[in-house]
């Protein structure tokens, strides 16, 4: 399947709006290709003698683990539901257009392989530089 234009334009879009350095955004798509949920990453860091989260500090969630949670906050039943998923991963280039390399890293890859073995993810897509 072919991602739509105007998908890739939402989350280049979206990226735009990561306080992190490196740009990144994610969507989980139907398989119609339509957008179910997106998400850019975030700083979160817990400091160590308080409970509440803060989005300041080293910590990133990554756009995928960002996109995901959402999902599976909001959209569970449709998981439960036996219906497979797409993950589109983009990162930019910051202050420009262009899209850079958003291969997803080592811990998300293992989280991806494990929700493709489940079949809840049928497809990846991450972008290259252009
Ligand atoms: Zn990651």
């Amino acid at each position: 399947m072919r991602i739509k234009k105007t998908v890739i334009e939402k989350l280049t879009n979206l990226a735009k709006k990561s306080d992190v350095r490196s740009q990144h955004a994610a969507a989980i798509l139907n398989n119609k290709g339509e957008i179910i949920v997106s998400a850019t990453n975030y700083h979160l860091h817990k400091p160590y003698n308080g409970k509440i989260w803060k989005p300041e500090g080293k910590y990133t969630i990554h756009a995928e683990e960002a996109a995901y949670i959402k999902f599976i906050q909001k959209y569970n039943h449709l998981i439960k539901g036996g219906n497979s998923f797409i993950l589109i991963v983009i990162r930019i280039q910051r202050g420009g257009t262009n899209c850079l390399h958003s291969k997803p890293c080592k811990k998300c890859t293992q989280k991806i392989n494990k929700l493709i073995k489940k079949k809840v993810i049928s497809k990846v897509y991450y972008s290259v530089p252009t």
